[in-house]
């Protein structure tokens, strides 16, 4: 019976001695695309949608990631594989982006909500962790997210839509970008930035800064597809996966940083099918409604237990990436059971 005790008190200590080495170590990069579907994340391009649509986009829509990275992995939200993932309200942007940050319910129904009132995971992460504002990073094309980030603004680094970035230094690299994006306005995007801006800065600030948390929120995919641009749709996800690969090549190359940074990357909704693409879902029927429901996750990282695809894993949801972010940097998180636990051993 002692020696029992003993193995306890030990494995306690273990244990203890895991979470702070996470603690100490652990960096997560978390990158959301608006309102890319499933369908296209896991199968590429639409065979009802892809008429006219240029043969460099025809075929999967994340090729590189799929040839080279998928087996690295650990894939969520394949309705093929009978692992559906799930927005937890309606399928619309801003309610999506605070599902993922608060990681618990919340009453925004669409995208006129006010800020959040209750404290996010990044704003957590800099207050338990006693981080400096520049170590907690948020960079999002569409400037509603700022509202999902932080409930008291400042705590942390946050920059949307075609603002300045300033951190406070002399930066040659953020002045141009800064003239760039402003030379560079989309039209009719209600203030967004372009994304090759928001990547731009956002990989910039991650070799200069070297966050532990950086959030980067990407926005053309969902501009496309509002105004039924499937082609452009196609073209910035294949952006997106170039974009991908080179942070995951970036990564190696900063040693001890990058082998202990694992890279998150999920959608704020789904879609539509076929020619209700478009919109979000089919608000006027229920049935259709569900089809944006569906998202996908994936991560990747040394600290991963690459599974590829999951299958039969239910009941994940945006709701789900808080306590996984909270469990890699060692906190204790309100709804560990919702954690995307398969795809990390150490939670185990
Ligand atoms: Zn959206």
């Amino acid at each position: 019976m002692r020696y029992f005790k003993l193995i306890l008190t030990f494995l306690a200590l273990f244990t203890g001695l895991l979470a702070n080495n996470f603690r100490q170590n652990s960096n997560v990069i978390l990158i959301t695309l608006d309102g890319v579907r499933w369908q296209e994340f896991f199968d590429g391009d639409d065979p009802f949608l892809n008429d006219d649509v240029a043969d460099a986009y025809l075929g999967e829509s994340f090729p590189i990631f799929w040839n080279n990275h998928a087996k690295n992995s650990t894939i969520y939200g394949n309705l093929k594989s009978k692992s559906p993932m799930t927005v937890n309200g309606i399928p619309v942007s801003l309610p999506g982006y605070k599902s993922i940050f608060l990681g618990h319910n919340h009453n925004c129904r669409n995208n006129s909500c006010d800020r959040v009132l209750t404290e996010t995971f990044p704003e957590r992460i800099a207050r338990e962790l006693h981080l400096d504002k520049y170590q907690v990073a948020g960079f999002a094309s569409w400037g509603k997210i700022e509202l999902a980030l932080e409930h008291d603004p400042g705590n942390i680094f946050v920059n949307t839509n075609i603002t300045d970035v300033d951190d406070e230094t002399d930066d040659p690299i953020i002045d141009s970008l800064n003239a760039l994006q402003k030379s560079d306005p989309p039209k009719g995007w209600g203030g967004a930035r372009r994304d090759i801006y928001t990547w731009a800065h956002g990989m910039h600030y991650l070799q200069k800064h070297r966050p532990r948390f950086l959030y980067i929120g990407l926005d053309d995919s969902d501009e496309y597809g509002h105004k039924n641009q499937y082609e452009s749709y196609l073209a910035s996800l294949h952006q997106y996966d170039k974009w991908i690969d080179e942070l995951i090549s970036q990564l190696k190359t900063m040693g001890e940083y990058g082998k202990n940074t694992t890279i998150i990357i999920t959608t704020d909704h789904g879609r539509g099918k076929k020619k209700r693409w478009t919109g979000h879902a089919d608000f006027s029927w229920n049935r259709h409604l569900l089809t944006g429901k569906h998202i996908w996750c994936t991560v990747l990282g040394n600290q991963v237990n690459p599974l590829g695809i999951v299958k039969k894993i239910k009941g994940k949801s945006h709701q789900s990436i808080r306590p996984t972010v909270e469990l890699l940097f060692g906190l204790t998180p309100s709804q560990p059971e919702k954690a995307l636990l398969e795809a990390f051993n150490s939670f185990k």
